[in-house]
């Protein structure tokens, strides 16, 4: 994603330099290391990171990543998103985010919770106080969820935990249905087709991706290609999603081989005939690279930061639509606030009220960044942001900070 050219931003609608100063510098930033005795010859280390990017609207709020390669820089930038997220969606959530390195794809059991147990241990201010908030994000899960929960005892300190020790029914799908609901209203409202004659491509077969797939297949979309970190596949008929779900049941497992398909490459992938394209998996897909080859009418923000600002100038000059990021998948940590408010009051609530809940979340910011869109003539990036910032500055001059 590019993130806020406040140059451009300016020419839109007034905002203060103050409130400018205030969102180019993250408030707090926390980098240490999780240092493991394995006997006496061995101790491995592994760097982690929080971030809290602006809390103006409430506790820092965002997931925690499991990557080899996350780093400081890449939580800065998502922790900025956050906080454009959760001003956009109305939630009372700061923008945070925090990352461990280390790959989970390749980690025992017993050392993933060691390292997230030390982990708690390392923040256990930041946790316990309420100040930051995690949740599933890249290479995490429910289950890692609950091992964080284990060590606070205090259920809202974490969301996205397993449904049967107070997590949210539809959580775990949450992301995915916002998305699948964003492209819903793009592939009718913007490019004006009928969804079950709709071709969608998704990078990524993991919570996001595999979800996304889930409900715009039961939309009657055709999911032509899929592409995660071991494979691509395509077929022009449409895959069968419910088939992949049992051949790749997490994310760990991949959809190489698939049966009723061919493998493609990523060239291949890209250039695909369609008229979605959902990278729901990592950042920097979307770069003056592959952006030029892209025939996707419609790109939907699946993953954080997908696209580069180079790659978008290329996706506009092309009449490529971009639903970016900090509104489509926001469907996650809008189940997220449901389950942090059941948390703290004892209500409960069910699985189709939540995807209710999100579906129409997403329709009224939906229409709003419409709405903005025409008044501003502006992108759909910088519309939805326009909204953003219009409540961040609000917010920060009801608490006199700006
Ligand atoms: P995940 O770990 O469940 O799945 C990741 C998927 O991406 C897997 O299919 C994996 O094979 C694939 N992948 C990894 N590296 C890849 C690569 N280099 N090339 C192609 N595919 C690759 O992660 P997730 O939770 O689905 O998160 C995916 C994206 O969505 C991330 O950008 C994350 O920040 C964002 N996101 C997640 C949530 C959430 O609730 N989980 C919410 C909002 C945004």
């Amino acid at each position: 994603m590019a993130l806020i050219k406040f140059d451009r931003m300016k020419e839109l609608m007034d905002i203060p330099r103050t409130a400018e100063t205030l969102l180019n510098n993250p408030e707090k930033e926390i980098k240490f290391s999780l240092n493991l005795k394995m006997n006496n010859e061995e101790i491995i280390c592994f760097d982690a990171f929080v971030v809290y990017h602006n809390v103006v609207l409430g506790p820092a709020k965002g997931g925690i990543r499991f990557s080899p390669y996350v780093s400081f820089g890449e939580v800065r930038t998502f922790a900025e998103i956050m906080t454009y997220k959760n001003a956009l969606m109305g939630l009372p959530f700061g923008g945070g985010k925090s990352g461990i390195k280390f790959d989970p794809y390749k980690m025992n059991d017993f050392t993933r919770i060691a390292i997230i147990k030390e982990y708690v241990h390392m923040i256990k201010e930041e946790l316990n106080s309420g100040a930051y908030i995690p949740a599933p994000d890249l290479g995490s899960s429910p289950q890692d969820m609950s091992i964080i929960y284990g060590e606070t005892h205090r259920p809202e300190t974490v969301t996205g935990k397993p449904v049967i020790i107070g997590g949210l029914p539809g959580r775990l799908q949450a992301t995915g249905r916002g998305v699948s609901h964003a492209a819903k209203l793009g592939i009718e409202n913007i490019l004006k087709k009928d969804i079950k004659k709709t071709d969608v491509i998704v990078q990524g077969f993991g919570n996001v991706g595999r979800w996304t797939a889930y409900f715009l297949h039961q939309m009657g979309a055709r999911i032509t290609g899929l592409y995660d970190i071991g494979g691509i596949i395509y077929n022009k008929k449409g895959l069968d999603i419910e088939k992949l779900f049992k051949y790749a049941p997490t994310s760990k497992d991949s959809i190489k081989g698939f049966p009723e398909s061919e493998s493609i490459s990523a060239e291949q992938f890209f250039s695909l005939e369609t008229d979605v394209l959902i990278p729901a998996a990592v950042e920097n897909v979307i770069t003056r690279d592959t952006a030029s080859a892209i025939k996707a009418k419609l790109i939907v923000e699946g993953a954080n930061d997908p696209t580069t600002a180079e790659g978008e100038e290329i996706l506009l000059k092309n009449g490529i639509h971009v639903l970016p990021d900090f509104f489509a998948n926001s469907g996650g940590v809008v189940a997220s606030y449901f389950e942090w408010r059941n948390a703290k009051s004892g209500n409960q609530t069910c699985e189709k009220e939540v995807f209710e809940l999100i579906d129409k979340k997403i329709d009224t910011v939906f229409w709003q960044g419409m709405e903005a869109r025409k008044r501003l003539k502006a992108s759909l990036r910088e519309s939805f942001f326009s909204i953003s910032l219009g409540t961040l500055i609000e917010a920060m001059k009801a608490r006199l900070w700006i």
